[in-house]
């Protein structure tokens, strides 16, 4: 209860930091325009949107320093009231591995080689291991990659996917579970991803979407998630890095995707999403959400989860107890 209590008051102090402008990471465009100036707790933070292409990103960017700061120390403490991961956190990280294992499964080919982007506390890495794949992970939060290591035996390097020295190796699969969304550079990401990838490899790459029906994109509004996608400008991107949706010949429906030689020049297809995601983030405001029912059905949906999880947790507590 406590330590609930102390995760709830620290989300509600800000994240203060200078940051520093930059062009957009779709399309370099430079004309933005300011789509919401709190998070979903209410902080002041500043999201906008590019006029060319639809991308929306905080404004300004946090510096590099800034967000290495906030991810080496502060992101799991922020989020979870602790820095080594906690029971709550891994039920749901064992059970999104279940699901992430379940998707991929149909596609998994013995012998792979696999690297998770962004592999938290590992529990994704040690479901693909039990299922006797070789994977090695990626994490940034020293704690966690630790923790993966120590717990289930798993390679993990422990820094940004830019500074991992891989020498000529390549991967049959890159996985990345929520994790673009919290990178500056997602396309640099995208482009070093396309670049471990064997010729005929393949990423699941998934990220939050902001036009979600029956979500407020205000949900997606925290200083960790520095960039915001939609369907649109995350097929865009994937494309410009050289990935093809797989399921999707129009691209970018699905977050199964294949290598393709190189940058696809024709990534630019949705030309008119910008203009249409503006006027759709403007038009969904808290009171209208507030006043939405399907907000409310949510709401509650959301409670009966938590509850769930706790009473999970706690019977799991008192069945080591006894
Ligand atoms: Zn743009």
């Amino acid at each position: 209860m406590l330590s609930t209590l102390r995760t709830l008051l620290l989300r509600q102090r800000p994240f203060r930091y200078v940051g520093t402008r930059m062009p957009c990471n779709l399309c370099s465009g430079t004309d933005f325009v300011v789509i919401a100036r709190r998070d979903r707790w209410l902080n002041p933070l500043t999201n906008s949107i590019c006029r060319r292409c639809g991308l929306v990103c905080l404004d300004p960017m946090p510096t590099e320093a800034e967000v290495a700061d906030f991810y080496s120390r502060k992101y799991r403490r922020h989020y979870d009231g602790a820095a080594e991961p906690t029971a709550k956190h891994l039920l749901r990280s064992r059970r999104s591995a279940e699901l992430r294992f379940r998707i991929l499964e149909p596609h998994l080919k013995p012998g792979m080689r696999i690297l998770d982007v962004g592999s938290g506390s590992g529990e994704f890495l040690a479901r693909l291991k039990e299922a006797g794949y070789e994977a090695e992970g990626v994490e940034p939060d020293e704690s966690f990659a630790r923790y993966a290591e120590r717990s289930y035996g798993m390679k993990v390097h422990a820094a940004p996917l830019a500074e991992v020295d891989f020498g000529r190796r390549k991967f049959d699969l890159v996985t990345s579970w929520h994790s673009l969304e919290h990178m500056r550079d997602p396309h640099q990401a995208l482009t070093r991803m396309h670049e471990l990838l064997a010729a005929d490899g393949l990423a699941h790459l998934v990220v939050p979407d902001l036009a979600e029906p029956h979500k407020t994109p205000m949900a997606n509004f925290r200083f960790a998630h520095l960039h915001g996608f939609t369907r649109e400008t995350f097929a865009m991107l994937a494309a410009k890095a050289g990935f093809a949706s797989l399921d999707d010949p129009q691209w970018g429906t699905g977050p199964l995707f294949r290598r393709l030689a190189g940058p696809d020049p024709g990534w630019f297809r949705y030309p008119a999403h910008a203009e249409r995601l503006e006027a759709y983030l403007h038009d969904r405001t808290l009171w209208r959400m507030l006043l939405s029912g399907e907000t409310w059905r949510r709401f509650v949906r959301r409670v009966r989860y938590l509850v769930g999880d706790r009473l999970t947790l706690w019977r799991a507590a008192r069945g080591r107890s006894h």
